[in-house]
């Protein structure tokens, strides 16, 4: 049963098919955020520790069977692993409570079961990559062979890390890759129980290896291995600029980068209000506003805009924070101290930048890194608030009058990962989805995701896909073969 006294089994790194400490001997702590307790002492990958990994990885790529196996066998393989996730869904939901404070009941009733959905929509793919017949303009004959790009380092945050966790390594070994993980220094351990039951269901010793450390050192050193083939990450715009940075200096290695963003919820006169009120609250506080495509600037038409205060400051004030294992509560502690102390100092900017605080604005509990969700009005487009990242739950309002300047306002951020756009016109539906330069519209609702959603960013929250069928493109190579016709 899944609780606060939840015990941790796995805390070593795991390479080749064993949990194992790291070479150094060394480990560091990973926290509670409900109170900065240390829940485990974690074995500390370094440099040394993923060349292990990668050698295992690369060992099962070039000569093991994974790669080499029909896809339909992966796929079963795989569908075994999606019922072992479900199966312990209690769990890790705790671990991911206590590792990285999200709520417990969102995560075992409705997070986990989607990560096993995810498993099995890749599953399901396995058996289906295949490549094109072409014609020349001779007497040839070609096609296109898909083929699995190789060994992948997946470097992971920590907002979530299961869900993280299951769109990067699914569709990898679906196509046949082999896979090392790099999970979050602030939430190592649902990655570690992932790997024991991969074990379980049968993905071969190699295949799947996860060794927790920091960015600078375990991190970096994936990103530039020369064994590595392909990097997915996702964070924060710096970091994936240094990924970027690191192929180019090592060996070009293919890179997908889902980095930060300031997505728009924009909000026209004819919305239904109270929908409104409600995806945009649940757009920037769901996740304690640790989330990247979180909608963290919200356009309200003049129309409606001080009716939309009015209501949204009454539907903050009835989101409960605390403990994420209460199930009343719709809001857990920050991270941790590093992240809690950055989301206080921003609405401490957002004040003397001259916004409005007209909800929350403060620290609350009295231990762990808990944040009220806070309100500011009157933002304007240049405020630091209105064009830097905070994640965290504090949403930004201001006003806009037309179309064209709801569209300007939206598109002026240098991210571009998603919006919302709530309005009752079609035609305003269509203009704004074609205007808007971001990866996702969601139209008169917020995080939409599935399986089969391609997910991802323009400008600079990235570029490459995870999720729906364009994922499995990151990880396949495409191999043009040509043949005479005739021969003789
Ligand atoms: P955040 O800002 O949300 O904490 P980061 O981008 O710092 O996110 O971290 C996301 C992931 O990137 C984590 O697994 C972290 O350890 C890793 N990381 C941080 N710095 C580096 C680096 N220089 N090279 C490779 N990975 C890194």
């Amino acid at each position: 049963m899944g609780d606060s006294k939840t015990e941790i089994k796995f805390s070593q790194l795991f390479i080749n098919g064993s949990f194992v400490d790291s070479l150094s001997g060394n480990t560091f702590e990973t926290l509670d955020p409900r109170t900065g307790e240390v829940i485990a002492l974690v074995a500390e990958g370094g440099k040394e520790d993923i060349d292990l990994a990668v050698k295992a990885a690369r060992e099962a790529f070039d000569h093991g069977k994974w790669p080499r196996m029909p896809g339909s066998e992966r796929g079963k393989i795989l569908m075994k692993f999606a019922s072992l996730i479900e199966e312990h869904a209690d769990e890790i939901a705790a671990i991911d409570t206590l590792d990285a404070g999200k709520l417990f009941y969102f995560g075992k009733f409705a997070q986990i079961p989607a990560i096993a959905g995810n498993v099995r929509y890749y599953a399901g793919a396995a058996d289906k990559i295949h490549g094109e017949t072409l014609k020349m303009s001779r007497e040839f004959q070609a096609y296109t062979l898909k083929e699995p790009i190789g060994v992948v380092g997946a470097i992971i945050p920590w907002n979530f890390p299961s869900m993280m966790f299951s769109i990067k390594v699914s569709p990898a070994l679906a196509v046949g890759c082999t896979v090392i993980v790099k999970p979050a220094e602030q939430s190592p351990l649902s990655a570690l129980y992932y790997a024991h039951l991969a074990k379980l269901a049968g993905i071969p010793d190699g295949v799947l290896n996860v060794v927790p450390g920091f960015g600078p050192t375990a991190g970096a050193a994936l990103a530039s291995h020369m064994d590595v083939d392909k990097v997915t990450f996702t964070g924060s715009t710096e970091v994936g600029r240094k990924i970027m940075e690191a192929s180019a200096k090592s060996n070009l290695k293919s890179i997908t980068l889902e980095l930060g963003g300031k997505s728009p919820v924009i909000i026209f006169d004819d919305a239904d209000l109270d929908m409104a009120v409600e995806l945009a609250r649940l757009a920037i506080f769901f996740n304690k506003g640790e989330v990247c495509i979180a909608g963290s600037r919200v356009l309200v038409q003049e129309g409606i805009y001080d009716e939309f205060i009015k209501k949204c400051i009454e539907k903050s004030k009835e989101w409960k924070v605390g403990d994420p294992f209460d199930p009343t509560v719709n809001q857990g502690p920050q991270i941790d101290k590093t992240q809690y102390e950055k989301v206080l100092s921003y609405i401490e900017l957002g004040k003397s930048e001259g916004a409005k605080l007209v909800s929350g604005g403060k620290a609350c509990g009295d231990k762990g890194y808990y944040i009220e969700p806070t309100i500011f009005t009157d933002v304007k487009d240049d405020m630091r608030i209105a064009q830097e990242e905070i994640f965290g739950p504090v949403m930004s309002v201001m006003k806009f009058k037309t179309i064209d300047e709801a569209i300007e306002r939206g598109n002026c951020s240098i991210y571009g990962l998603g919006a919302g756009v709530i309005t009752k016109n079609i035609d305003t539906v269509n203009q704004m989805s074609r205007s808007l330069r971001v990866g996702v519209v969601w139209v008169n609702c917020y995080f939409a995701f599935d399986p089969d959603l391609p997910f991802g960013g323009y400008k600079m929250s990235g570029f490459g896909k995870d999720q729906g069928m364009d994922s499995i493109e990151g990880f396949v190579k495409k191999k043009t073969v040509a043949t005479p016709l005739y021969n003789s």
